[in-house]
């Protein structure tokens, strides 16, 4: 399973905005877009006018990086969305949410997207009462999911918890967080994903 291995502060400073990678440190004054508000690199501080292709690729590079996915899986997920009812960037996003990774960090079981994959790919959820370790697993209306009995008495979960604590869940979940358990209530629609992405940008990209 490929994933993206570099500086994920780069890449929050290359799309100019925080895409919250790195759990805890994001919400601390430790983060690098407040520290330094402009691109990684030599040329970082230029302002550069972007193409109608450079701001389309932009807004899928954004995407691809919120979720943790590389361009070869992401394209499938594109692939997947046309074929499906419905808009076909309201339907990419649905897919990209229905992750298992991104479940479990909107459920506040990881504090960020990388860390529940870490979790998921580890053993550490059960998804309707089997144990699931693919990230990418895709969950559907209805499914429970929760943290194994035996990782519940891991330290981690418990400071995690205690991070994510206040954190609101969408409302397209419910999550027990004493029992470490959450519900898929229903797949989000397009306003339950609070995302600053168009993903209509992405599309038109790559109906080129
Ligand atoms: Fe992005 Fe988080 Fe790093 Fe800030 S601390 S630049 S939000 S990954």
């Amino acid at each position: 399973m490929a994933r993206y291995t570099g500086a994920s502060c780069k890449l929050c400073r290359r799309e100019g905005q925080k895409l919250f990678l790195k759990g805890e440190r994001c919400y601390s004054n430790k983060c690098s877009v407040d520290r330094r508000p402009y691109a990684p690199g030599m040329h970082g501080q230029q302002r550069k006018k972007l193409s109608e292709y450079g701001i389309q690729l932009r807004e899928k590079q954004k995407a691809k990086r919120f979720y943790g996915v590389l361009e070869s899986q992401f394209r499938k997920y594109y692939e997947m969305a046309i074929r499906k009812k419905g808009i076909t960037g309201e339907v990419l996003l649905q897919i990209l949410e229905s992750r298992l990774d991104n479940v479990v960090y909107r459920m506040g079981f990881g504090t960020s997207r990388d860390e529940s994959r870490q979790l998921v790919t580890h053993g550490h959820f059960l998804v309707n009462g089997r144990r699931v370790n693919i990230p990418s697993y895709l969950i559907k209306e209805g499914d429970v999911i929760e943290v194994a009995e035996k990782s519940k008495k891991i330290e981690r979960f418990k400071e995690i918890l205690d991070v994510t604590g206040g954190k609101v869940v969408p409302k397209w979940l419910e999550v027990d967080q004493e029992n470490m358990k959450g519900r898929v209530i229903s797949l989000p629609e397009r306003e339950d994903i609070d995302l600053p992405i168009q993903e209509h940008l992405i599309v038109e990209l790559y109906s080129k």
